[in-house]
């Protein structure tokens, strides 16, 4: 691939639909089959135990599985045949497959003391239940995390920007660590996504996606992936089959669909995010805004050296305490009260409103959730209308 990403997107899945059986069709056709016939009892063997197959039973592999993983690769930057994907039903799914499918009893595991909520539960119960032990760094400390390496630590977990501080994580540093010690290093990309971000041209060994956001783009659809490299991304596929968090042909479709207008869609997230971001920080109502690409972004340095875009998720600390934050939220008339982000239409969060019933203070501190931050996903509306609302919401806060 020597395409430009816009390229990619646009035409990558026609070009990668080079089925045999396919006829002229410009968009491939979803393939809703869960299982799929042989020619004959030698063609039946094979099937059964070829890794991998995209036409033996549609939870080992579907065509559209197979079209949406070898886009993913290419927009991850590696076009050397080196690497592979596979897509799992959800984000979730893909970060569940990858720790469950490498690590095993004994382990030790590094990850940071901030992650998406699904991804701490697993450093925090789930694998300690299992015998993995999981050392929590602040993200943006580099001698936390080159302290934090035991003999055993097998993996090493980082989520940049993250969740919901939009805070980074050095990963061409942190890969280099892993890689001295002997570890795989992962990135959870779901906030930069590719067309910002490529963590494997830093040095990472497997990147995650909660394509439901970014990728998807269209707040309709849930799935996930994991692209490394080949021999992981066969390993890993015995697992899969085994955890079975197999996306559904439909959803797949989808996702293919969505994937074509990424490099446009998340142009202009990226614009008008900064717009708006440094038009907040200097309204009176507005104590702080967190954004990568803000030069008051305590990183700005390192965002500048390892994204190529911002993305479209801002924090932002409304003066005020929570009250205010809360009366801003419930002020706003387009962006709608609800989780998840990276889609067309922008979303807001009040964090502590959201956590306030599984979380106390000081998990919430831990995490960066201030009692005054709301996330704003910015989407891809007129970005004047956006700052009009804004506007007349931060009047009411
Ligand atoms: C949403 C999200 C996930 C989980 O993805 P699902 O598709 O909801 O399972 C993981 N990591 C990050 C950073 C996310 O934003």
């Amino acid at each position: 691939m020597n395409h430009s990403p816009e390229t990619q997107c646009a035409q990558g899945a026609r070009r990668l639909h080079a089925d045999p059986q396919a006829d002229s069709a410009i968009v491939p056709p979803i393939v809703y089959s869960a299982t799929f016939g042989a020619a004959d009892a030698q063609d039946f063997a094979q099937m059964a135990s070829q890794p991998r197959h995209s036409r033996y039973y549609t939870r080992y592999g579907n065509p559209l599985h197979e079209q949406v993983a070898a886009q993913l690769v290419a927009l991850e930057g590696v076009a050397d045949g080196s690497h592979d994907a596979l897509v799992t039903a959800s984000g979730m799914g893909a970060i569940s497959l990858v720790l469950l499918g490498l690590l095993k009893a004994g382990d030790h595991v590094i990850a940071q003391g901030n992650h998406y909520m699904g991804s701490a539960k697993h450093f925090s119960e789930l694998l300690p239940r299992f015998g993995v032990r999981c050392s929590l760094v602040d993200q943006t400390d580099l001698r936390a995390w080159e302290r934090a390496f035991e003999p055993e630590t097998r993996l090493v977990m980082t989520e940049t920007p993250v969740n919901p501080t939009c805070a980074l994580t050095d990963l061409g540093a942190v890969a280099a660590r892993a890689r001295a010690h002997g570890a795989l290093s992962v990135c959870d990309n779901t906030f930069a996504c590719p067309i910002n971000q490529q963590p494997l041209a830093h040095g990472i060994d497997i990147v995650v996606h909660s394509a439901t956001k970014y990728l998807g783009g269209h707040h309709d659809l849930t799935a996930g992936a994991v692209i490394a490299p080949k021999d992981l991304i066969d390993e890993l596929w015995k697992t899969q089959i085994c955890l079975g968090a197999t996306l559904s042909p439909m959803d797949a479709w989808l996702l293919l669909r969505g994937m074509r207008t990424l490099a446009l869609r998340v142009r202009q997230h990226n614009a008008s995010a900064l717009t708006l971001a440094s038009w907040l920080e200097q309204q009176p109502q507005v104590e702080r805004v967190f954004y990568p690409g803000l030069v008051s972004h305590p990183q700005h340095t390192l965002a500048k050296a390892q994204m190529k875009g911002f993305g479209g998720v801002m924090n932002i600390a409304i003066k005020g305490g929570y009250a205010a934050a809360s009366r801003f939220v419930h002020a706003l008339q387009l962006p709608r009260q609800a989780v998840s982000l990276g889609g067309v239409e922008s979303l807001v969060v009040h964090a502590a409103a959201m956590w306030r019933g599984t979380m106390n203070d000081a998990q919430m501190q831990v995490c960066g959730i201030a009692p005054n931050g709301v996330r704003l996903s910015v989407g891809i509306e007129g970005v004047q209308d956006l700052q009009a609302d804004l506007a007349q919401a931060l009047a009411a806060a």
